[in-house]
């Protein structure tokens, strides 16, 4: 890309208490798409950047439009436009973040479905930055309740998925609808025509940004993808790969400082010997912490791209990525830390689900296939784990002096009547007990590489319904029937169609909380009074135990196997016991239940 030598937030003439914000939250340097974006937003120029999730996008936008905000007015200064309602929530938190160092500032995220006079009251209360889905605003516009004298600034994030979900119209009709002298900024992952005709008709002299789509080809290394989200469910999937692989030494990519302190500080509690690597580190103890991998004192290094620069350690047999790069140019560097030295090298990427065309892009440009890979079954792990049992008898039976125990055992074997195979058995219970030998299988997410879509978002229904006709739910893969999988497990939550509940609260929630997939969630009955949902086979149960407490249209699911009596839900005999809520309430949390619960939080930690 069109990229400028920025390597430092300092360099940009962002205002002090964004910069300050984003030291908070742990960014080391500009992604490629901020660090060509923020200069010619932060200069009044408008922007058409051709940029897809993951890539750093919204910051890119966020963080030099906040510079710009007077926050002793009022009136909604930035309005951004979003296709789908979780779009809108997730730029709506990231402003609140960048926003964290500005006292008093305001953001407010609208949409449809959600309830109407919680809207107004907020809108009448001011907000700096409005974020939007199309319907919504044009609504609060046609009202007269969303004043657009004072806009600055307009973004249109994901283009063309409001071109696909049919808002091309709305769009335009709200550009029309704002002051002639505001600064557009368009994103979007493609450039089909209308969308360049948009960008031609309503942006003055834009600037050009785009990622560069041409990576040097990545040496031959097994590549493979894994899909899955958050940060929790990331290390879980870690700690799998980590035991059921045969690796000597592993790199792991994340995004920001603090990830590098959070990570490597909880594979150290899970028994590896892992350091942080990242820029806040100086050079002498960025290259102690190298030479301890090479020396096989360390055997995970968790960096970022910046402070990862250049590592020539032979031993690295892996590399992870646990957070995808901004791009394919960082994606070959990464991983061209392993092998090295004509060894054989081993390459993972984690992909959120909403990152899919990011590995598409990275896929097309790098000319390489990316396999999806499975987590490692139980049995793999637990085949691992019984052969290190078994080394670990072998070590000791012939390494240690055992006479004092063989007297005890003895004895004890005289005393109970047991065989000497039965108290062996009892030890090696007690030795694995924090350990178990035998491990249960995760649910696999199920994947539909050909067939699915971009994303799985819902958007505001009623237009995409009546609109599209040939979108509309009843022929989404999600709803076909799957009751017949037996890959598949029927589960009851109560939430049910008088709760206004829609199978998209429903797979927004779950694939968020339960970090599944949403292609992976089989088919919903949705009930007067609760509603099934079929789940891949063999979830945790503290992933259940945890689903039990999500809320959907503000009613927790209490999800629990189904057993099949929900007939009596229609006819009345069997009332369930929930409280509900009055509908109103309920509507205008709903946005609550496919809040991605986000990364963990970071906390401070010195690097070792
Ligand atoms: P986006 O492309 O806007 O969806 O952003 C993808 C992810 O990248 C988000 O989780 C951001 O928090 C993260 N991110 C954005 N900019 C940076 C940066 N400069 N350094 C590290 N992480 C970033």
């Amino acid at each position: 890309m069109s990229t400028p030598e920025v390597t430092s937030f300092t360099e940009l003439a962002l205002s002090a208490p964004v910069q300050k914000a984003v030291s908070i939250v742990g960014y080391e340097q500009p992604s490629p798409i901020q660090a060509a974006t923020i200069p010619h937003l932060l200069n009044g120029d408008d922007l058409l950047g051709v940029a897809q999730t993951g890539t750093g996008k919204t910051a890119a936008f966020a963080l030099p439009l906040l510079s710009r905000i007077d926050l002793k007015k009022n009136s909604p200064q930035v309005l951004v436009l979003a296709p789908t309602r979780e779009l809108a929530i997730q730029v709506a938190e990231a402003f609140k973040t960048y926003a964290s160092q500005m006292k008093g500032f305001h953001v407010l995220p609208i949409y449809g479905g959600q309830d109407m006079s919680g809207q107004l009251r907020q809108l009448k209360r001011g907000a700096h930055v409005v974020v939007g889905t199309p319907g919504r605003v044009m609504d609060h516009l046609r009202r007269g309740s969303l004043n657009l004298d004072g806009l600055t600034g307009l973004v249109l994030d994901e283009a063309d998925e409001m071109l696909r979900m049919g808002f091309i119209d709305d769009v335009e009709w709200i550009l029309e609808h704002t002051p002639p002298k505001r600064q557009v900024a368009l994103f979007s992952a493609t450039m089909p025509k209308p969308i360049r005709k948009v960008a031609d008709r309503y942006l003055s002299d834009p600037k050009e940004v785009r990622i560069a789509t041409d990576a040097t080809t990545a040496p031959r290394i097994e590549q493979r993808y894994l899909i899955v989200n958050g940060f929790d469910r990331k290390l879980d999937a870690i700690t799998r790969i980590l035991e059921a692989d045969d690796f000597d030494a592993m790199i792991i990519f994340v995004r920001t400082k603090t990830a590098t302190a959070e990570l490597a500080e909880k594979l150290e509690a899970r028994g590896y010997s892992a350091s942080a690597l990242n820029g806040d580190m100086n050079q002498a103890l960025r290259e102690r912490t190298i030479n301890r991998l090479k020396k096989k004192q360390l055997d995970i290094i968790v960096a970022t791209d910046v402070a990862a620069r250049g590592i020539d350690v032979e031993r690295v047999s892996h590399v992870l990525n646990f957070d995808i790069p901004y791009d394919p140019e960082a994606y070959v560097h990464r991983i061209g830390r392993t092998g090295r030295a004509g060894r054989e090298g081993k390459a993972i990427l984690f992909v959120a689900p909403r990152e899919k065309r990011l590995l598409h892009t990275i896929e097309k440009s790098t000319r390489q296939t990316i396999l999806p890979m499975d987590l490692p079954s139980g049995s793999e792990v637990s085949n691992k784990r019984i052969q290190s049992f078994k080394e670990l008898l072998t070590e000791t039976l012939a390494n240690q002096s055992l006479d004092f125990f063989h007297d005890i055992l003895a004895g004890y074997s005289v005393e109970h009547d047991r065989s000497s195979e039965d108290i062996a058995c009892a030890l090696a219970y007690l030795i694995q007990k924090d350990k178990p030998l035998q491990v249960a299988d995760a649910p696999q997410p199920k994947r539909r590489r050909e067939t699915e879509k971009p994303n799985n978002r819902e958007s505001e229904g009623r237009r995409t319904s009546e609109r599209r006709p040939e979108r509309t739910r009843e022929k989404s893969p999600r709803t076909a029937s799957k009751s017949d999988d037996l890959n598949m497990v029927k589960y009851r939550i109560e939430v049910g169609r008088n709760d206004d509940v829609k199978p998209g609260d429903i797979v927004g929630a779950i694939s968020n909380e339960a970090g599944i997939d949403g292609g992976a969630i089989g088919h919903i009955k949705l009930h007067d009074e609760y509603s099934t949902v079929d789940l891949p086979a063999g979830m945790p149960k503290e992933i259940l135990h945890h689903l039990r407490k999500v809320r959907i249209c503000n009613l927790p699911t209490q999800i629990k196997l189904d057993n099949g009596d929900g007939a009596s839900d229609s006819t009345g005999a069997k009332p369930s016991a929930k409280k509900r809520k009055p509908k109103a309430d309920a509507k205008k949390t709903g946005a609550k239940a496919s809040k991605g619960k986000g990364e963990v939080k970071a906390k401070k930690r010195k690097p070792a």
